[in-house]
């Protein structure tokens, strides 16, 4: 948008330190992180540090085939919340602290873990994505 001659702040919303560039803006921000920190501790893994190589190593992060559809989808709702809560800081002016947005994902994530285990009903394994992801995050 800079390039277009609009007049914003070059530097990242969550951190106001930092240019705000793709590979920051998700992954190297100290606000990134912790988010990120609070579901990769969680599951174990450890991602690479670069975006691209991240790309390809969501494809299977874990043996556990289980693991590998939740990261995905923790992937997915990462980037969306991060996306979702630069744009409301840019737009709107209002922020929320990382915790919150750990504690959306884990609602979030937790319904679709109940939604996808209904459908694994046939499966013979008693192993559903909402038993292994209340093992990772038990709550309650
Ligand atoms: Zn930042």
């Amino acid at each position: 948008m800079r390039r277009w001659g609009v007049s914003i702040s070059p530097l990242c919303p969550l951190c106001n330190s930092e240019n705000e560039i793709r590979q920051h803006l998700f992954f190297e921000c100290g606000f990134s992180k912790e988010v990120w920190e609070a579901f990769c501790s969680a599951f174990h893994l450890s991602p690479p540090p670069l975006f691209m190589d991240v790309l390809d190593w969501i494809k299977a992060p874990s043996h556990d085939n289980n693991v590998n559809v939740m990261f995905k989808l923790v992937f997915q709702a990462v980037i969306y919340l991060l996306w979702k809560e630069r744009n409301s800081r840019v737009h709107n002016l209002s922020s929320r602290p990382a915790a919150s947005i750990i504690l959306e994902i884990k609602r979030i994530l937790s319904a679709k873990m109940d939604i996808l285990s209904r459908a694994q009903r046939n499966v013979a394994s008693s192993i559903t994505y909402l038993s292994t992801w209340r093992v990772v995050f038990p709550s309650r």
